[in-house]
Order: structure tokens, then sequence, then C-alpha cells
């Protein structure tokens, strides 16, 4: 188990699964403050701040939510408002870290101009790969209320076969869909074959989508743009997955009549007992193995 003694962590921002995350945080020995996590049920030993700068004071490190902030510095969930400034980074002690799931270019370059390491958490293979699970079932879970139809049977496109596309890919085949999945690497190509799938790249598009029931997009760029759009059937759903703004031109599934939605942070939608004890196992071993890279205080 990590060992956090003599650490100071400051969580800002947060649900439920942060609930979880200040108690492993604690047990491993760190000083917890917090600002913008829920109060109802925080840990007694931590210190709930009275504002962000308060609980920023002298850590060693801060933590944002997996979904990080939006490109201006607000932390998107949060129990209270939280805008990461320049001056709330400049409290921190020197050496410090950020880890975000998430870190948006101004932020990095704000971090790295203060000598603030920042550590984007969903870089992490475990993490992600757990965090894929209860984001598969929320997003079948929305595909189901999006539709009159049964999964089973019909036919799913996955597009981007990383570590969600895959867990959803294999979760569909799991329930008797057709599922195609679209992939820029042959090597992934290669792995949907092997799993059952019927593989495609970006380019096959076209030909695929008009017999496609729900697509579901993992990929954070645009795949699925307008004429793609226009060339699917005005009864197929589509869930995007990827990191805002998504995969997929929603003006263009609009006009369409077809069903589209972008779906953010399900984990902590749909399970958040679990998604809080995924991030409580893995977050504090990746933050005590950034500590064990700083030169000594
Ligand atoms: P990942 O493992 O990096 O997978 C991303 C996939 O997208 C890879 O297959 C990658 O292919 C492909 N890709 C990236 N850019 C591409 C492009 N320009 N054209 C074609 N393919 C491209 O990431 P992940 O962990 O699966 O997460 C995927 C997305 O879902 C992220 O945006 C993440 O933030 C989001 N996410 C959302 C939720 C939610 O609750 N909505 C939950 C988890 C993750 P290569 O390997 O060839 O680069």
């Amino acid at each position: 188990m990590a060992n956090l003694h003599g650490r100071h962590i400051c969580l800002l921002g947060g649900d439920s699964r942060e609930l979880k995350l200040v108690c492993a945080l604690i047990d491993r020995g760190a000083r917890v403050s917090c600002y913008g996590v829920p109060k109802d049920g925080l840990h007694p030993e931590a210190i709930a701040a009275a504002n962000a700068k308060e609980a920023c004071r002298g850590a060693n490190a801060i933590v944002l939510p997996l979904s990080g902030t939006d490109s201006n510095g607000n932390v998107r969930v949060t129990s209270s408002p939280i805008c990461i400034t320049r001056e709330l980074l400049f409290v921190l002690s020197p050496n410090a870290i950020l880890f975000s799931g998430i870190v948006p270019r101004f932020l990095a370059a704000e971090c790295q101009s203060l000598g603030i390491r920042t550590v984007e958490t969903t870089a992490n293979d475990e993490l992600a790969i757990l965090n894929s699970i209860p984001s598969a079932e929320g997003a079948i879970l929305m595909a189901m209320q999006a539709t009159p139809f049964t999964i089973h049977n019909s036919n799913c496109l996955v597009l981007g076969l990383g570590r969600t596309g895959m867990t959803l890919a294999r979760m569909l085949h799991g329930l008797g869909a057709h599922v195609w999945a679209a992939a820029r690497k042959a090597e992934d190509r290669a792995r949907a074959f092997e799993m059952g799938l019927s593989p495609l790249s970006f380019a096959d598009l076209p030909s695929c989508l008009p017999q496609i029931d729900i697509a579901f997009n993992t990929v954070p760029a645009l795949v699925l743009d307008r004429s793609l759009v226009y060339s699917m059937k005005r009864t197929a759903a589509i869930i995007d997955l990827a990191s805002s703004p998504g995969g997929v031109d929603f003006i263009a599934a609009s006009e369409r009549g077809i069903h589209a939605e972008l779906a953010p942070g399900l984990p902590g939608k749909v399970a958040p007992v679990t998604a809080g004890q995924i991030i409580s196992k893995v977050l504090p071993e990746i933050i005590a193995a950034e500590f064990a890279k700083n030169k000594p205080d």
C-alpha cells in the first residue's frame, strides 16, 4: 500500500467518488484538505477549507476529478464553483504536482511556468481499463434507453478500439449484437477480427454506416462528420463517449432526426460506488509514484 505520510494533498471538486478517495489518502497517512468535495460523508480527519485557495495553501499536490477542467480552468464536477487560476497555483508548496484526468493545454502551460508538474491520470492504463467497465455499461444503458429495439441482433458500430472501445465492443458482442469496430491501426483491426467482430478502417465507414443501428464513438476527434451522419438511418442512435466536444457532428444528427448524445462522466453516473472504489484503489498509487520521482524538497 502506498505510503503518503508527511504529504499534504488538496482535493478540488468531485462527487461521492472523491469521498472514497479522501478516505484512501488518509488511510495512507496523507493530510487532506478539500474544497468543492461533498461535505456529507467527508472523512472526519479531512480539512474542509473555506475556499479553494485555503485548501491549496502549502499542499504538495492538487487532485482534480477525472473530468478535469474546461478550457477556462473551471472544474467540471464540484459542489462549489472552482476556477484553477495562477493565483491558486501560486500558494502550493515548491515541487507540487497537479493530478487531473485531463489537463487542458492552458493549464499545463500555467503549471509549467510555476514549476508545477502535471500528471494526466487517465493516461494510466490500470485506471482507464478499470474505468472502461462502468463506462461501457453506461453507454449500453444509454443506447437501450434511446432505442425501441434490443441490442441483441442489432448492428452496432464502435469507433476507436482503445481501452474503452475494446471493453464496449466485447460487451456488445456478449449481448449478441453484430459489432463493427473501426480502428486506424492494423493490429487493432486484427484484434477485432480475433474477437469475432467485423473490423473496419475509417475509410470503410461510408459503406458500413447505412446499416448501423447504434454507433458508439470513443475517438476524441471528429470521426462522424456531416456526410457520414447523413449516411445513417434516421432510426439510428449515436452515443458519443469521447471527451468534450466529442467526435460527432451533433448539428447534422439533429437536422437528420437522429438521436445523438454526448455522454460524459458515465462511471460516476451509473456506478458511483464502483467508480469510487476504482479511483481510491489506483490514484493513491499513482500519486505516491509521482512523489517518488520528485527531487527532495
Ligand atoms: P484510448 O485508449 O486512448 O483510445 C482512444 C482510441 O481513439 C484509440 O483507439 C485511438 O487510436 C483512437 N483515436 C484517437 N485519435 C484518433 C483519430 N484522430 N482518428 C482515429 N482514431 C483515433 O482512450 P480511452 O481511455 O478508450 O478513452 C476514449 C475517450 O473516451 C477519451 O476521450 C476519454 O476521455 C473518453 N472517456 C469517456 C468516458 C465517459 O464516461 N464518457 C469514460 C472513459 C473515457 P490509436 O490507438 O490509433 O491512437
